[in-house]
């Protein structure tokens, strides 16, 4: 379990394991980071473990090795970090730099949520649970991440592009993080 965390000042997670990947480009205003964005992901959906969301984020899905990855194999998407159910966390992008990860998205009047925001992908599913382990690095990581930048607000990918996406899902468990949520100026 991580101890605790601190992000960096080159935007990364001390305790994070690094995996770097290639799609992500400059935020067009450096220092202006004021949203978290948390999604669900699993690949294929609902099953858990493996390389597959790395291999997704750092462009090597192999189409051939299932079905499901004939449709994403072109994607360019990654996140600035993955819990995975075991609570252990990686990171794949710097958050001072702009990750893909929310596509079309408007929040509070803003469109395109990825210049402005970190994306958090949960390893799972909106049809599952997630794990105790999953909540208390997330805890650690929002709290590192309110320390570091001004976060105005914490949405779900689904808050900012309700058209088009449905996580992080009926099982995220929002209470876990409306203690943090309180404390800034805008309500998801
Ligand atoms: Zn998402």
């Amino acid at each position: 379990m991580l101890t605790s965390l601190l992000i960096n000042d080159l935007g990364f997670a001390d305790q994070a394991k690094i995996i770097l990947s290639p799609n992500f480009d400059n935020r067009p205003n450096k220092s202006n980071i004021n949203l978290i964005v948390i999604h669900n992901i699993s690949l294929p959906p609902r099953t858990y473990g493996g390389n597959s969301i790395i291999d997704l984020f750092t462009n090597k899905i192999n189409p051939d090795d299932h079905e499901y990855f004939k449709s994403i194999s072109n994607l360019k998407v990654s996140s600035h970090f993955l819990i995975r159910r075991d609570g252990s966390l990686i990171q794949f992008v710097s958050c001072l730099d702009r990750a893909w990860h929310a596509g079309e998205s408007t929040w509070n009047q803003f469109n395109h949520c990825n210049d402005f925001s970190i994306g958090i992908e949960l390893e799972g599913s909106d049809y599952d649970i997630f794990e105790p382990e999953q909540y208390k690095c997330l805890e650690k990581l929002i709290q590192s991440i309110l320390k570091k930048y001004p976060i105005e607000c914490i949405v779900g990918h689904s808050d900012i592009a309700p058209s088009r996406k449905t996580d992080p899902g009926p099982y995220f468990d929002w209470t876990r993080i409306e203690s943090y949520a309180e404390k800034l100026p805008y309500k998801r």
